[in-house]
């Protein structure tokens, strides 16, 4: 059976269907998820888009573009943060916390190099992104 999670706005006028399971999940601490955020740390799960289906409220998604590679979504109504779609890396970053019961699981810290706080939890610290994702894959301490 595939699990489906749903997903929406601060205002419920956006909502999500979520299938199957995140390809990754885990913490960027990047100048540029701190100040779309205007928080500390972005907790994100990533998903393959083919994954998402948006069910009511596609004609009120605005999307920013700063880089080509964020397109940047959120609520016309409410201003609520939903998802960042990463067309090079072929994923979507539904917020974790915008998601209901998702068993947040991260695995890694990105862009720990830019961070504004320390989280000692024990899992990888890397400077910029690990190899695979296209990065430094340079570990930081804790
Ligand atoms: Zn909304
Ligand atoms: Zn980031």
């Amino acid at each position: 059976m595939t699990k489906t999670l749903n997903a929406e706005c601060f205002c419920g006028e956006v909502r999500l269907k979520i299938n199957g399971v995140p390809e990754a999940m885990g913490y960027c601490h990047c100048d540029s998820c701190r100040h779309w955020s205007a928080g500390p740390v972005n907790a994100f799960s990533l998903w393959a888009p083919a994954n998402i289906e948006i069910i009511q409220g596609q004609h009120n998604l605005q999307t920013y573009t700063k880089t080509e590679n964020s397109l940047r979504k959120w609520c016309g109504t409410c201003g609520g943060h939903v998802m960042t779609e990463h067309p090079k890396m072929n994923l979507t970053d539904v917020y974790s916390a915008v998601i209901h019961r998702l068993e947040f699981n991260p695995s890694v810290h990105v862009f720990y190099s830019e961070k504004r706080i320390s989280m000692p939890d024990g899992l990888p610290k890397f400077s910029d992104m690990p190899k695979e994702m296209g990065g430094s894959g340079k570990l930081l301490p804790e």
